[in-house]
């Protein structure tokens, strides 16, 4: 097979066989084709699409580009979780410690800052020795003896995602739904999980800002779970503003941790106990609502914040270290004070997101070094009355040169009015198989 050929069939809007597919990822994965032609595919997968026989050849492919875990001698359920990424989303560290805290398993595989939206292997390694790579021997290791581990993609598992992810990210060509749906289900099918929960998110910091997007994504994913056998639920959440006060690697490992000792933010909480509940009553654990009641009891008992030390411990970080007042404290803070007074009437959440890898949180370029303290605490929500020169954000950064571009963005990105705005729910809809 001849590689050109293969990409000019898609950027003339043909369909892929399975065995052009197999042909493409494959030789990506051994290095037999370089970034260039992989990125020239990409770009014409975004523009022409892929169908639905495509996507299922191309997550397959993926999925078996590595080692494909059988974890069935785990006696316990084994749970997982996954967003189609936002600003602010902090749901997984908190989620999965909470989830194994009830005593089923969590094998999480996540992925870094991706566009503007931030990463949950970024936030974890801003915590000082925090390991996020680990070998399959390692990763069952952890399992079996605390039940969660969150790790990245690797050479062993999911390659083709590792490999393909990093260079969407560089291309601008995120934002396709077979694109998104091969990378996220190739993983978490690779992961010997029993059901999983797809938070699909809808808005200006969603990669699909509308709701009809957005359902077509959750159907996609659905669907080839369905022909996997493997349970799945996919809930559309709004992403028209950030999750939760804060957005960066530091400043979210810290309200996380607010949210696992029963404080921080109300909408990080309703979102990690829902999205919890659902999986617990997939696999039978529980009902909705007892289930809720069980998140409840394991975060006010002290039990969730304790398996999230564990984990910690566990991938080499120090738990202690983040409760120190000096965690977050970065070198450089401007408060973004409103210019008019008013009520905030949206986020462009993009641009928020765009500002905040701009502060150092987040990559441009591949070998963009992040800063762990980089990132933006929010004071004001959507709706909030705001007072003139009354400071609406805090950014927050090591690098005194990056404050220019990010304040240009957030310039752009709030808008204040009068009238009090229609807000959206946190929760739209729960979408079953
Ligand atoms: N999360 C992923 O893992 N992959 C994507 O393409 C988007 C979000």
């Amino acid at each position: 097979m001849i590689i050109t050929e293969v990409i000019a069939k898609k950027r003339d809007g043909l369909k892929l066989s399975e065995e052009e597919i197999k042909f493409l990822v494959n030789s990506f994965v051994k290095g037999e084709i370089p970034d260039y032609q992989m990125a020239a595919f990409l770009m014409a997968a975004y523009i022409r699409g892929m169908d639905f026989a495509e996507t299922t050849y191309l997550t397959k492919t993926m999925m078996k580009s590595g080692e494909v875990l059988d974890l069935s001698y785990i006696p316990f359920p084994k749970l997982d979780k996954h967003s189609t990424g936002g600003v602010g989303d902090k749901v997984s560290l908190i989620l999965a410690p909470l989830l194994a805290s009830l005593g089923v398993v969590v094998p999480m595989i996540s992925g870094r800052a991706l566009a503007h939206t931030g990463g949950t292997l970024d936030k974890l390694e801003s915590i000082p020795g925090f390991k996020t790579s680990f070998t399959i021997e390692e990763f069952k290791e952890i399992l079996e003896k605390i039940g969660v581990s969150i790790i990245g993609q690797t050479d062993e598992i999911a390659p083709a995602d590792k490999k393909m992810y990093a260079l969407r990210d560089k291309t601008a060509t995120v934002a396709s739904i077979p694109l998104i749906a091969s990378s996220i289900m190739s993983k978490k099918l690779a992961e010997g999980i029993d059901a999983l929960v797809l938070d699909i998110k809808v808005g200006s910091g969603a990669f699909m800002k509308e709701e009809g997007e957005a359902r077509e994504l959750a159907q996609v994913m659905i669907a080839i779970a369905k022909g996997m056998d493997k349970k799945v639920k996919a809930i559309l959440t709004n992403m028209d503003e950030p999750l939760g006060m804060s957005a960066g690697n530091r400043v979210e490992v810290r309200e996380s941790v607010d949210v696992l000792k029963g404080k921080g933010p109300k909408d990080v909480k309703e979102l990690t106990l829902t999205l919890g509940a659902q999986l617990l009553s997939m696999v039978n654990v529980a009902d909705l609502s007892s289930a809720l009641r069980l998140e409840e009891e394991a975060i006010s008992s002290g039990k969730a914040y304790k398996k999230w030390e564990e984990m910690v411990l566990y991938q080499g970080g120090d738990p202690e270290s983040i409760l120190r007042e000096d965690f977050t404290e970065a070198a450089f803070k401007l408060d973004f004070k409103a210019p008019r007074g008013g009520i905030l009437q949206k986020f462009d959440t993009r641009k928020v997101g765009l500002s905040v890898t701009a502060l150092g949180a987040g990559r441009f370029k591949a070998d963009d070094v992040i800063d762990p303290m980089a990132g933006i605490i929010f004071f004001k929500k959507v709706g909030d009355e705001v007072g003139e020169n009354e400071p609406i954000l805090q950014m927050r950064t090591s690098k005194a040169d990056s404050i220019g571009d990010a304040i240009e963005l957030i310039k752009d990105a709030i808008i204040i009015g009068e009238r009090k705005p229609k807000k959206p729910p946190l929760i739209f809809d729960v979408i079953e198989q």
